[in-house]
């Protein structure tokens, strides 16, 4: 890679992934290279079980690889104590995955400004900025309503804001939008892409549909364990 390192906001570099072992083993991730630069929005297409929610597990540290390592905001996430993991995660990094995770007993709100409280921000200011950003996704009226009470769409939007509200280097999205119709999934797209570019904000974006992919930056195809330039 040419550019200079510090412009990264993720570098993977020959990620390898094998589930289980012997004759059973599965080698999912065979080399992965992957640079994602300040503000970039990256595409991630691969057909099912191509190992695409693998990837962003790897990139997230939410899991290891069986080889090559993973550098997000400059630090190589295996050299990681759990507590800094845990820390340089919920500072650098957001999710949001394609069924919601919200807390049922929690209003949008309150689960909104979870990252932040974690953050060890107060519960006034916690509260603040997830209303803010709450605002931002078109829910303002819907603030103390429990995941419960919202639709499908707007239960993804409150994991938008979620994943947004800590204003992290780059959000992991995995098939972010795959559990809704195909209107709602463009506004909540769009959305996400509009916060992203206000933000400045990095996106991995794991989908399925190729229009959406064609609003990010690039996109990639991941088959047969490796990274590829996306080509029709
Ligand atoms: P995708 O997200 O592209 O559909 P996944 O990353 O979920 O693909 O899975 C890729 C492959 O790895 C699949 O063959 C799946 O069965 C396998 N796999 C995923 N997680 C595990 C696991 N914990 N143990 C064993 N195999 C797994
Ligand atoms: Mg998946």
């Amino acid at each position: 890679m040419s550019k200079d390192m510090n412009s990264f906001v993720l570098v993977a570099k020959g990620l390898v992934k094998t589930y289980g072992q012997g004759p059973t083993a599965v080698d999912v991730l065979k080399s992965v290279d992957l640079g994602v630069s300040l503000s970039e929005k990256v595409a991630i297409v691969g057909s099912s079980g191509s190992g695409k929610s693998t990837l962003l597990h790897l990139l997230g540290g939410l899991d290891t690889p069986s080889a090559g390592s993973v550098m997000l905001a400059g630090s190589n996430l295996s050299t990681l104590s759990v507590a800094k993991l845990d820390r340089l995660r919920n500072h650098s990094l957001g999710f949001i995955y394609q069924f919601h995770h919200l807390l049922d007993e929690f209003s949008a709100a309150e689960n909104v400004a979870l990252p932040l409280r974690i953050r060890g921000l107060s519960n006034e200011e916690s509260m603040d900025r997830a209303s803010k950003i709450l605002k931002a996704v078109g829910l303002a009226s819907r603030e103390l309503h429990t995941p419960g009470e919202l639709s499908g769409g707007e239960r993804q939007r409150v994991a938008v804001a979620r994943a947004l509200v800590g204003n992290p280097a780059c959000v992991l999205a995995d098939e972010p939008t795959g559990n809704l119709d195909t209107e709602t999934a463009d506004g909540v797209f769009n959305l996400m892409l509009d916060i992203a570019r206000e933000q400045g904000t990095a996106f991995v974006i794991v989908t399925h549909d190729p229009v959406r992919a064609k609003r990010c930056d690039r996109i990639l195809h991941l088959e047969r364990g490796v990274l590829k330039t996306f080509s029709q």
